[in-house]
């Protein structure tokens, strides 16, 4: 189906490293992340969110590592992902130990609370050999003190001094393999510290908006941080952090993508009007009967929803797929020309019909095999219905009537 142009400025050049088979930065397309909620020893149930994560669109997934018990568990998961698995490190570098022992194709390691030099440089050697990045995670939320307090608070300075430090000391053992996040809860913080990091590395940036709460906020907040950088060119991988089920997290990142145009669309786009005085069905309940039909077969397919035929078809014509509702009969249009007029009640299953042959035969075979004469049937209605909505509902023949006599006597 037809993809929308990259709506992003070109984006900034940075080098090239690998999570597992998954490419970030140096042009590589922007990837998802996402992180589980699970214990990361209860290895199947970490598994089974695992596999939701990555069907909802994340193509790289962290777990916490924080107790033996959990380095145990990655052992036992990483085998079984379908997508490559990062650990979460904060305050013990003997866990970055245990999890690279583990087999995980990524660390993250917070700055603010693993502090000690040797013990980093340690980590970072150990990495350096077994080929394995790392992401330099810094949080404002968990700045290291001596930073907070020389740059007097979280400041974009701040962040990045914190990652040009850690950077400074894996160079020393010989390391860069390496990826920069400088997440903030707030957004515009985060916004002026990835532009700061942006002039600052050429390393990929994992972007996010950390801690942005429950949605719909957090989901605000994150497209607000991570859409603005990505506009700018900024950015390699980007995580939500919504205090929700995860799965939401890589749903919301994968959209993203697709919306701005940086990822092919794997599945649904379902554009439907806002509805108005005119829409001649619940145009909300309808929208939902075909995003739930349609997002269970998981058609890569725009397809609109309009609530009138007399701007419906011209207002959705750049989709794939359309419907739009009048005089108790859904008009089914293929890039805004009408193929079928059906009956109103059968008005989803037409479309969800059409959208599977739309997707297995292709644009032109099926408007090459519309209905004769549903263009007339549909040009008739949308005459029939222009006129009984225009019916004069104004006055307008009285009140041009006035307006000439007003204009006239003035
Ligand atoms: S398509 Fe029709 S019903 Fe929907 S918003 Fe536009 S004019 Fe109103």
């Amino acid at each position: 189906m037809t993809r929308p142009a990259l709506v992003a400025a070109e984006r900034r050049p940075t080098r090239q490293i690998h999570i597992g088979d998954v490419a970030i930065g140096g042009g590589a397309p922007i990837s998802v992340q996402s992180m589980t909620t699970t214990k990361t020893a209860d290895v199947d149930a970490t598994l089974s969110q695992i596999y939701a994560l990555a069907a909802a669109g994340a193509d790289i997934v962290r777990c916490t590592c924080n107790e033996q018990e959990a380095a145990e568990g990655l052992a036992h998961i990483i085998p079984r992902s379908p997508v490559p698995i990062v650990a979460d490190i904060h305050f013990h570098h003997e866990m970055a130990l245990a999890a690279l022992e583990a087999g995980v194709q990524g660390l993250r390691l917070n700055p603010g609370n693993l502090r000690k030099e040797a013990e980093i440089k340690q980590v970072a050697a150990e990495a350096r050999d077994r080929g394995v990045p790392i992401r330099i995670g810094v949080n404002a939320g968990s700045l290291h003190p001596e930073l907070y307090k020389r740059f007097g608070g979280a400041t974009p300075e701040a962040l990045v001094e914190s990652a040009r430090t850690e950077l400074a000391y894996f160079e020393e053992v010989g390391f860069d393999d390496v990826k920069i996040s400088v997440k903030a809860s707030s957004v515009p913080l985060m916004i002026a510290a990835y532009r700061l990091a942006s002039e600052t590395f050429d390393h990929p940036l994992h972007l996010g908006v950390t801690e942005a709460g429950p949605p719909p906020g957090g989901l605000i907040k994150g497209t607000a941080g991570i859409a603005t950088l990505l506009a700018e060119g900024i950015g390699d991988t980007i995580r939500y952090s919504l205090t929700a089920d995860p799965v939401e997290e890589a749903r919301a990142g994968r959209q993203l993508l697709e919306a701005l145009g940086l990822r092919e669309r794997k599945g649904l786009d379902l554009i439907a009007c806002p509805s108005c005085g005119r829409a001649e069905i619940d145009v909300i309940g309808v929208a939902r009967e075909v995003q739930q039909a349609l997002q269970e077969r998981n058609l890569p397919i725009q397809v609109a929803v309009m609530g009138c035929v007399v701007n419906g078809p011209g207002e959705a014509r750049e989709a794939d797929l359309g419907i739009a509702a009048g005089r108790h009969r859904g008009h089914l249009f293929i890039k805004g020309k009408i193929v079928r007029v059906v009956p109103e009640a059968e008005m989803v299953d037409a479309l969800v019909h059409e959208a599977e042959r739309l997707v297995a035969e292709g644009i032109e075979a099926r408007l090459a095999a519309a209905d004769a004469g549903a263009e007339a049937e549909a040009e008739a209605d949308r005459r029939a219905l222009f006129e009984a909505k225009g019916a004069d509902a104004n006055q307008a023949g009285q009140k041009v009537e006035l307006i000439r006599r007003t204009v006239a006597d003035g």
